[in-house]
């Protein structure tokens, strides 16, 4: 029965294993600063529910609502300062989505590229690997742990290392316009695109980088709106949903 029961939801998921990227806006709301938590608590419930479907998540969380280090160089702090700075802030992230996904009995481990056993684990890629088998959310934190690059470029370098089958980029739109679709009404929504299009349209929706990376490993990108309820789990099933980058 049990094997039966796996099997049969091994064949309603489209993809088993992910990696969810959430962005700095994602923990902020409406505010655009800080961390909101009744915005976090309503998140969570969503990720709640993917997980009673039993995917496999990885999370990979962005800093951007507390700290980024190109503003701040734009305000005169060395460059590698601030992105240090910023790496500090996405582990702030982690900690609070931790705490709220926790509160709602999904058991979670954080891991940091920048060492601070105190209060997380270091990524340790067979450890994280461990932690999803065990039916645990792994929280990635820190970025790569370098400076110049950015946590798209992490989610992606991530998804890679646990064997995830597509990044879900959340934002607040529901997916990839050909223009800004709140400056242009004219801007009209892909339901896909390729990686080079991608590139070419420079569009500002993933950083290069972390684009190529995924090129060049056919990791597909799912960018969808996580404001819309159940987007996720939606995603999971193999509903079309956002846009999807692939060739
Ligand atoms: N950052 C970095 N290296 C990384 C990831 C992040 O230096 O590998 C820094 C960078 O300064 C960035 C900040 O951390 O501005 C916050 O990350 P990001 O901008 O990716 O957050 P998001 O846009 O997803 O909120």
């Amino acid at each position: 029965m049990e094997h039966k029961g796996d099997f049969m939801e091994e064949r309603t998921l489209k993809w088993k294993r992910v990696l969810l990227k959430m962005g700095g806006e994602a923990f902020s709301g409406k505010k655009n600063f800080g961390i909101s938590f009744s915005r976090l608590s309503w998140i969570s419930e969503e990720i709640r529910k993917v997980k009673e479907l039993g995917v496999c998540l990885g999370i990979m969380v962005g800093g951007g609502n507390i700290w980024r280090g190109e503003k701040a160089a734009k305000e005169g702090i060395d460059r590698a300062t601030g992105d240090y700075m910023g790496m500090l802030a996405t582990i702030i992230n982690a900690l609070a989505l931790q705490d709220v996904l926790e509160k709602r009995g999904i058991v979670t481990r954080v891991q940091t590229s920048i060492e601070m056993r105190e209060i997380a684990e270091p990524y340790i890629r067979r450890r994280a690997l461990r932690h999803l088998e065990k039916g645990r959310v792994v929280i990635f934190a820190g970025g790569t742990g370098n400076p110049y690059f950015t946590t798209d470029t992490a989610a992606a370098l991530r998804a890679l290392e646990i064997g995830a089958e597509v990044i879900l980029k959340a934002t607040k739109v529901a997916g990839i316009y050909s223009a800004d679709p709140f400056k242009d009404e004219k801007a009209v929504k892909f339901e896909r695109i390729g990686y080079t299009e991608f590139l070419n349209r420079r569009l500002k929706v993933m950083d290069s980088t972390a684009v190529t990376l995924c090129m060049d490993n056919n990791l597909p990108v799912v960018v969808f709106d996580l404001n819309e309820p159940d987007s996720i789990k939606r995603i999971a099933v193999g509903e079309r949903v956002g846009t999807i980058v692939q060739d």
